[in-house]
């Protein structure tokens, strides 16, 4: 059989391929308008003839076209690499000569610098593809043969190269496998209960494992419509919203929706479900919008290297949805927490999350060492994730994200875990959230700092709020110094930056 991921997403789509695929503000595409499309692109990079393997970066604004590229790469077996929007030059130039793409697909705005940056790197074709699903690439592929036969992969063929989000450091390339993208698409439509009549609403940007593979594989693999809008729009949600069935969404876009009072019980009236991942869901959230919409936001857990990993239930009879975990593993996969010396971790105590399954990884591009590094001797996955297995009142096998190994604070000697410090910061009056971080200091190695965002019209008194901690924690724990401000710093994926955060504050005063 032909393990290329579009045989793989084709077998789901419906009989009447007349039927919408993809909705957007002014258009529908068909199943079949998807095929064609998805066609013409990949005779058209067949044309180029660059070798199996070849990359074609792509660093476009979401359109259903963009979707259409992607499909196409995966069926002329070249892999994919998406790039965000929001670098500029010097990171495009990064990644290009990282990459060394063959094809590279730019937007028009050209503020990136993309396709100059590409020409001067030896790209074999630069092609455009602008917002409107125009440019070069759509005048040059409407001259192709909408016909055409995927090619045939092996399961261990590259598929995509996905830079992680650098939230950490700087990106990485993990290479993904047409069989780990679909090894986790087929877990995932079943362990969500994806179905032919779901109605997607997609508003996450496609550069992106969320919005790229997790989303747009579900809905395709299920034959289910997806409504695409490029980003989240409070206003446009709110009136798609009562048609749909389905959303993914990170944290950021629940937060959004619960501060317009327009968003209500009735604009939920046909949605079975509410995703979040990419960030912690803040307790606070899932609660609030549990009391807004009667409804339990699903938390789940991944990353670039392995796709998802570990997800709350859908089906209330294998578990309930529990705020503050990611559920239980997948199926078909393994989650350990293990202490530095590799041993497990009591019940409820955190350590190293590692992971093994279908879904993980070849490795990163290019980075032998680094991918040697991330692997234990018996072959399973360094995350680079905190957590915990089990708690107070959670069943053993839930799964709790505690933060990063790189954020772990260590002062006078102590694990200092920053989530645990942020809780108790933000259950305290006027507190909307807060970051904890590691700055140098030259007694304890590390000191303790809090950055903490008051409520919308609320103030805070940072003299309070380490009173308020010292009474609750360990001295060592509680921060030297807390810095009020008015929203934390994010990537495009709604994290945190923290290295952003250690540079800024990284003085004591
Ligand atoms: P980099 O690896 O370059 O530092 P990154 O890890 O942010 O960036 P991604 O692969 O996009 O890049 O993100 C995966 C990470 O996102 C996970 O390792 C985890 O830290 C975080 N994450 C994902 N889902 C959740 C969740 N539900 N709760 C908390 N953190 C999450
Ligand atoms: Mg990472």
């Amino acid at each position: 059989a032909n393990a290329n991921l579009y045989t793989v997403l084709r077998g789901g789509f419906p009989a009447d391929l007349d039927a919408v695929a993809i909705e957007t503000p002014g258009r529908t595409y068909s199943w079949a308008d998807i095929d064609a499309i998805s066609g013409r692109m990949a005779a058209l990079l067949r044309s180029f003839g660059v070798p199996a393997g070849a990359r074609v970066a792509v660093q476009v604004e979401k359109s259903p076209e963009a979707l259409m590229l992607y499909l196409a790469t995966l069926r002329a077996g070249l892999v994919y690499l998406p790039l965000n929007t929001a670098y500029r030059e010097a990171e495009v130039a990064y990644f290009l000569g990282d990459a060394e793409p063959a094809v590279v697909v730019c937007g028009d705005g050209a503020q990136s610098g993309c396709e100059s940056l590409a020409r001067a790197r030896g790209a074999v074709r630069v092609l455009t593809l602008n917002a409107d699903g125009g440019g070069s690439l759509a005048e040059a592929a409407a001259k192709m043969d909408p016909a055409f036969e995927t090619a045939h992969s092996a399961p261990g063929d590259l598929a995509a190269i996905l830079y992680t989000s650098g939230t950490t450091g700087r990106s990485k390339g993990a290479m993904l496998t047409h069989a780990n993208l679909a090894a986790n698409a087929l877990t995932l439509r079943d362990f969500w209960g994806w179905r032919a009549d779901d109605v997607l609403l997609h508003m996450l940007p496609i550069f992106h494992i969320h919005g790229l593979f997790v989303a747009s594989h579900g809905a395709l693999l299920a034959g289910a419509r997806m409504i695409w809008l490029p980003k989240l729009d409070v206003d446009q949600a709110l009136r798609y919203l009562p048609r749909c069935t389905l959303m993914m969404g990170v944290p950021t876009y629940y937060v959004r929706l619960l501060a317009d009072p327009r968003f209500t019980r009735e604009t939920c009236a046909h949605m079975r479900l509410f995703i979040s991942g990419s960030a912690p869901l803040l307790v606070d959230t899932f609660r609030e919008f549990q009391a807004r919409t009667g409804m339990t936001i699903l938390e789940r857990y991944g990353m670039s290297e392995t796709g998802m990993i570990a997800s709350n239930p859908w089906d209330a009879a294998r578990g309930e949805r529990i705020p503050g975990t990611v559920g239980p593993a997948l199926p078909g996969q393994a989650v350990r927490v293990v202490d530095d010396a590799g041993r497990p971790a009591p019940v409820g105590e955190p350590g190293h999350i590692q992971v093994r399954g279908p879904n993980v990884f070849a490795g990163y591009w290019r980075m032998p060492e680094k991918t040697r590094e991330e692997f234990t001797a018996d072959g399973w996955f360094r995350t680079g994730d905190i957590g915990a297995l089990g708690g107070p009142g959670i069943p053993d096998d839930y799964l709790s994200i505690v933060g990063r190994s790189k954020d772990l604070i260590i002062s006078g000697g102590y694990n200092v875990y920053p989530k645990e410090i942020e809780m108790v910061i933000d259950a305290m009056p006027g507190v909307q959230e807060s970051a904890v971080i590691g700055v140098p200091h030259a007694d304890f190695g590390e000191a303790v700092v809090a950055v903490v965002v008051p409520r919308a019209g609320a103030s805070v008194d940072p003299a309070a709020i380490q009173a308020g901690l010292r009474s609750g924690l360990a001295n060592f724990k509680v921060p030297k110094k807390i810095h009020v401000i008015d929203a934390l710093p994010r990537n495009a994926m709604g994290k945190v930056q923290k290295n952003v955060l250690r540079q800024q504050y990284a003085g004591l005063d």
